[in-house]
């Protein structure tokens, strides 16, 4: 018994130092790639990677629990390896867990026809643990179940590994075992929760200091770094490097007439009508004042710029503003400069020239876009 005991603990460290690794990779894969989590793709695909390393950590378990190696105990593992998948992640990954976890049963070791029946049993459980965990329960409370429905596949596996017998002899053993077993999947749960909820924190609280919480779009903070890297790429590289400033016309007069509260609407509408518009890979859109909006557009030329800032003002003159009375819309002036590699000395001068574009076409008239044609001497 105590070897059983032992085999679990190592078990259990092993899976949470799993659950550490799983951890910290996702934690600075989001601080290294935000974008990917906001494409389904590669969403998908970083899920996918989580049920392989899972299933062959599965794998792993299967390996140590072989006669001769351990006392075979690790089978536990494998239980808690679907729960926290479905927990925690979702039905793809737990499935692609538990493709690798059967292959391992049935092509690793030699009691066939008992591993069939695992097989079987584990399968049965995958689909027991995807239906819990749409449930609207209480994590305790899935735990829970999905515990006591592995009972039969317990009662199997340790009866015919470990020889365990179907006597009340046997049954303060069988009670120990499950009660150890009810308790490290508590621990693992919570430790996945702990993560979880930890990392989800941070990734919160990052986004809260980039983004502008009345229009969703990143604020000057975040538009400055992006726009200093992009300025140090483009010049690395001797790319192309275009910057559209945007201000919203007569703004004052929206406040003024209808109110701040109408205000924050219209700035709201046009945010999320830009966010709709397909931009370039890359693309950096910010607020970077009261009705000022700044897009970082790397790679593009001029002109391209230039179709893609009168495509935004002409969108704008067609948004809906129900509060603005007939005859009034909303327009915007933008400026634009372009960076070749060469043409400015820093980042600071580029922005400087678009805002000096977007003063021309204030001063000639509004609702126009300008680009600044005259190069600074560097
Ligand atoms: P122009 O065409 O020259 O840009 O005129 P304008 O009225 O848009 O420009 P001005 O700089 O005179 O006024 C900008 C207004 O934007 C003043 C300010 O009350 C308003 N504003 C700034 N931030 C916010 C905000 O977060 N919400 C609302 N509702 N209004 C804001
Ligand atoms: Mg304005
Ligand atoms: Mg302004």
């Amino acid at each position: 018994m105590p070897n059983i005991l032992d085999s679990l603990w190592n078990s259990m460290a092993l899976f949470l130092s799993a659950l550490f690794f799983h951890g910290m990779a996702l934690r600075s894969i989001r601080e290294k790639k935000p974008a990917w989590f906001q494409i389904k793709f590669s969403n998908e695909i970083i899920n996918y990677a989580l049920g392989i390393y899972y299933g062959l950590l599965g794998v792993y378990f299967i390996i140590r629990g072989l006669p001769g190696t351990d006392s075979g105990i690790y089978t536990d593992m494998l239980l808690n390896i679907l729960i926290v998948l479905h927990l925690f992640s979702s039905a793809g990954p737990a499935t692609i867990a538990l493709l690798l976890i059967v292959a391992g049963k049935l092509f690793l070791g030699d009691a066939l026809f008992a591993n069939l029946i695992y097989a079987f049993l584990i399968i049965g459980f995958h689909f027991v643990c995807m239906e819990v965990a749409k449930l609207r329960l209480s994590s305790v409370q899935k735990v829970v179940l999905v515990k006591l429905s592995a009972i039969p596949l317990m009662l199997f596996y340790l009866h015919q590994k470990i020889h365990l017998l179907y006597t009340i002899n046997d049954l303060p053993v069988w009670m120990l075992y499950f009660l150890v077993s009810f308790f490290i999947t508590f621990i693992i749960v919570s430790a996945a929760y702990y993560i979880d909820t930890s990392n989800k924190l941070i990734y919160d609280l990052q986004q809260s200091t980039i983004l502008d919480p009345l229009t969703g779009l990143t604020n000057f903070r975040h538009f400055e770094k992006a726009f200093e890297a992009a300025f140090n790429h483009a010049t690395l590289k001797k790319s192309n490097l275009s910057v559209i400033i945007i201000d919203i016309d007569y703004f004052k007069r929206v406040n003024d007439t209808y109110g701040h509260l109408v205000g924050n609407g219209v700035l709201s509408t046009f945010s999320q009508m830009l966010l709709k518009i397909s931009f370039p890979p890359n693309t950096v859109i910010s607020r970077i004042g009261g009705e000022e909006f700044a897009i970082i557009l790397p790679n593009i030329n001029v002109s391209e710029t230039e179709h893609l800032a009168e495509k935004i003002r002409r969108k704008v003159e067609k948004i809906d503003v129900p509060i603005v009375a007939s005859g009034s819309v909303i327009t915007i002036s933008a400026g634009i400069a372009n960076y070749d590699g060469r043409n400015y000395p820093n980042p600071n001068e580029l922005l400087n020239a678009a805002d000096q574009a977007l003063y021309n076409a204030k001063r000639n008239g509004r609702n126009q876009v300008h680009i600044r044609e005259t190069e600074p001497v560097v």
